[in-house]
């Protein structure tokens, strides 16, 4: 029977894992068993199949949008386009999303939205066909909407399929004045924000600070509090993993030793340059054989090279029982949703890896996009009214210091110093504000929250209490 359990598989659902990571922290907290049920359950699920036709054929398509919570409103999460997502998987993923935006404070509730398919295998005309069907289908049961439900990208996704989300609505809904609301992620001509596109990889870096500015908790994995010189490992050069690694390597200072795709990796101990990797890749159409550095066949041997910082930011499931004890990173910085299963964690922390998660550490594109959802519903962009009048009342008080003082201020300073915050600048320190925040409140969770030792399950504790005192001051109706 001992033999059996041991040698017994790993339950990778994802719904499985994210209920298990939720059940570790809510038995810490005062909070009424049944409510702790209302949170966790996922409050309605969309299953649709649908036809879209490709000159004489037909296909069928299957896909989901899993609402998690109404606490918030509207509910908001990306969509998928994977030939592997399940309806488990989007469920579980709506709930990160609502824990996501508990945990950095954007009023919203936790949605997902899935549909099976490999994006690699149709062309732009035919994804177009399929992104409007779904969405027609959504519009059709309420599933989407600027006050009821906002999706935005994911995996498989980007800007081109929100502008065709964001067009079929209108088509749906004439002379709306807030139809652009209904879906963030747009590009940034179709109302989307300056600085979303980037949002997830830039709140990475932000999150990473904040966890390299703390000693405490890096003198444990002896770690010196800078993010200068460390060595990064990143899985998945998509929108996460290559605005991660650019803005880390780039503004931070830190060394990018290995890159994975899934077609393999890449490998320099010196450090590889982001961009020139991508650029490499796009061209080639492989990772492989990049210029100065050593190909690693398998995407996985990347996972368990040595390094300062392991990024997962592909897909779930990435660490797990089997590979869990090889990983050597000193830091595990979660930039996919999910990707550390709950028996691979129980291997980390016993080796004193330090797990940024997901549900924090991701949380930059959420972000970014309630500030585009800001945007849309008051139709001006961030800095419009305020950026020259800003510059006008900073000029002036310079030439007040400057008369005072008798002496020129130098045309450069005075340049930097007179400069009006623009849009971009807005939004990322909207971002920095929020993800410093929101590192403060899990760190305070994890100091007072009686048996908590780890930073996820703080950063439960502190999503659990603020979405359970939503749903005590809201009462239950009827
Ligand atoms: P993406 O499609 O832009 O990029 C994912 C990349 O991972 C692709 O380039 C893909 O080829 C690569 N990949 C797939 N399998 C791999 C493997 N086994 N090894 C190495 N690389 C592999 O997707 P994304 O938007 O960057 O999302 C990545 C992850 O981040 C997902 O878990 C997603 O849910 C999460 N996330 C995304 C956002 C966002 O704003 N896009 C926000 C929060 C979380």
């Amino acid at each position: 029977m001992k033999q059996r359990s041991k040698t017994q598989r790993e339950n990778l659902n994802l719904n499985h894992i994210v209920s298990l990571q939720f059940d570790k922290a809510a038995k810490l907290l005062d909070v009424p068993e049944g409510l702790l049920h209302q949170i966790k359950a996922c409050n309605a699920v969309y299953r649709i199949e649908f036809p879209v036709r490709f000159g004489d054929t037909y296909e069928i398509f299957h896909a989901w949008r899993a609402e998690h919570s109404q606490h918030k409103k509207p509910v908001k999460g990306g969509i998928r386009y994977s030939e592997f997502v399940t309806q488990d998987e989007v469920m579980a993923l709506a709930a990160l999303m609502t824990y996501k935006c508990a945990i950095v404070n954007v009023p919203f509730g936790g949605a997902k939205g899935g549909v099976k398919l490999n994006p690699r295998k149709y062309s732009t005309e035919q994804l177009e066909k399929i992104t409007r069907r779904y969405t027609a289908e959504l519009i059709s049961k309420g599933f989407i909407g600027p006050g009821t439900d906002v999706p935005a990208p994911d995996y498989g996704t980007g800007e081109r399929e929100m502008a065709w989300i964001a067009d079929t609505y209108d088509a749906f809904h004439p002379g709306q004045i807030d139809n652009l609301a209904c879906v963030t992620g747009k590009p940034i001509s179709q109302g989307g924000i300056r600085g979303r596109r980037e949002a997830t990889g830039r709140g990475i870096q932000y999150g990473l600070r904040e966890v390299f500015r703390r000693k405490d908790g890096l003198k444990k994995i002896k770690l010196s509090p800078s993010l200068e010189g460390k060595t990064v490992i990143v899985q998945g050069l998509g929108n996460v993993g290559y605005h991660a690694a650019m803005f880390l390597e780039e503004e931070e200072g830190c060394k990018i030793i290995g890159i994975a795709e899934y077609e393999g990796g890449v490998y320099n101990a010196k450090g590889l340059k982001t961009r020139e990797v991508f650029e490499h890749r796009k061209n080639t159409g492989s990772i492989l054989n990049f210029p100065e550095s050593k190909n690693v066949p398998h995407p996985n041997v990347l996972l368990e090279t040595a390094c300062d910082i392991l990024l997962p930011a592909a897909l779930e499931n990435q660490i797990t029982k089997e590979n869990a004890a090889r990983v050597k990173c000193k830091v595990l910085a979660e930039g996919a949703n999910g990707p550390t299963t709950t028996s691979a964690e129980e291997i980390l922390l016993k080796k004193n890896v330090l797990i940024v998660p997901d549900i924090y550490l991701n949380a930059g594109g959420v972000t970014v996009s309630y500030f585009e959802w800001l945007k849309n519903l008051s139709h001006v962009r961030f800095g419009r009214m305020e950026k020259r009048r800003e510059e006008k009342s900073m000029s002036e008080l310079l030439s007040a210091v400057e008369d005072v003082v008798g002496r020129n201020i130098p045309s450069q300073i005075r340049k930097k110093l007179s400069y009006g915050p623009s849009e971009i600048d807005m939004v990322n320190s909207g971002l920095e504000e929020t993800m410093a925040e929101a590192y403060g409140e899990i760190v305070t969770a994890l100091q007072t929250v009686k048996g908590c030792s780890d930073l996820r399950t703080a950063a439960y504790a502190v999503a659990i209490n603020k979405v359970a005192t939503a749903y005590l001051q809201l009462g239950v109706f009827p």
